[in-house]
């Protein structure tokens, strides 16, 4: 072999060509549901989100959304193409593996808050462990001040023992991202989280989310409603599957 002096890409890039501070890379995505007529409900979608980047994702209903936010979720598997999650490729790993990563980098949060009524903002905050694998020996009390530093994280560790029915719909909306933050993820998935809250709600939940993608968070958030999409750094249109990007917001 003949030695040459190419560098195709830097010192830091992945040799794939990946980009190095991707936590999202989606190339050619298609997702076809094989019904009679089949659908295809995502056609050749290439996307990449970068660390600390706050997408948007806006289109009408049938558009594609939830398909998409479930692809990147882990919960759905492209029909053909290839998604990145934080450098690992995960079209081709096992269930269980999918399963695992999405347990450690990835948070969800959704327009109805899933607060059990009867538990305490931060007892519904830790049940958000309670349910996954626990990590080395991590017994009740450092799941209690984790949950209170999620809880802190989200303007609301003065609220830590009060029920969900005292509390406004935005600060009900900061305990399901408390709880979502409570595995440290690389990503929060939001479908329409704004969805069940006034203007002045929606404003300070908004806010938070500029907080965390100061703080380097990953956010992809799906909405219905221009000024939510306005406020994002990176948005696209999704409309029968493709996706378009918008203009800087
Ligand atoms: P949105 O969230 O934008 O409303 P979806 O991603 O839910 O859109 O759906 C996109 C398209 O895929 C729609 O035409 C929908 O009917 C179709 N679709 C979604 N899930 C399935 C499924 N499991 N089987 C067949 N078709 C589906
Ligand atoms: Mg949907």
């Amino acid at each position: 072999m003949t030695a040459t002096a190419t560098t195709v890409s830097g010192p830091t890039a992945p040799e794939d060509g990946s980009a190095p501070d991707a936590v999202i890379e989606l190339a050619d995505v298609r997702r076809t549901f094989d019904s009679e007529p089949p659908v295809h409900a995502l056609r050749s979608v290439n996307l990449t989100v970068r660390r600390g980047e706050h997408l948007s994702i806006v289109g009408p209903s049938g558009s594609g959304k939830s398909t998409l936010l479930n692809t990147l979720g882990l919960l759905d598997r492209p029909t053909t193409g290839t998604y990145r999650l934080d450098g690992t490729e995960t079209t081709e790993l096992a269930d269980l593996e999918r399963t695992a990563l999405r347990g450690s980098r990835i948070g969800f949060v959704f327009q109805s808050f899933h607060l059990l009524p009867y538990r305490t903002v931060d007892e519904n905050v830790m049940l958000a462990e309670t349910y996954r694998k626990p990590r080395t020996g991590r017994g009740r009390s450092t799941r209690q001040a984790r949950a209170r530093e999620c809880l802190e994280r989200v303007g609301l560790g003065h609220r830590t023992g009060f029920r969900p029915d005292r509390l406004s719909g935005g600060e009900r909306q900061r305990v399901a991202i408390a709880r979502a933050l409570m595995s440290n993820p690389a990503l929060l998935l939001c479908d329409e989280p704004t969805g069940n809250l006034d203007s002045e709600n929606t404003l300070s939940v908004l806010e938070l989310f500029d907080d965390l993608c100061n703080d380097g968070m990953t956010l992809v958030l799906i909405t219905h409603d221009e000024t939510v999409s306005a406020r994002a750094g990176h948005r696209v249109r999704i409309t029968d599957g493709r996706l378009t990007q918008e203009a800087a917001g």
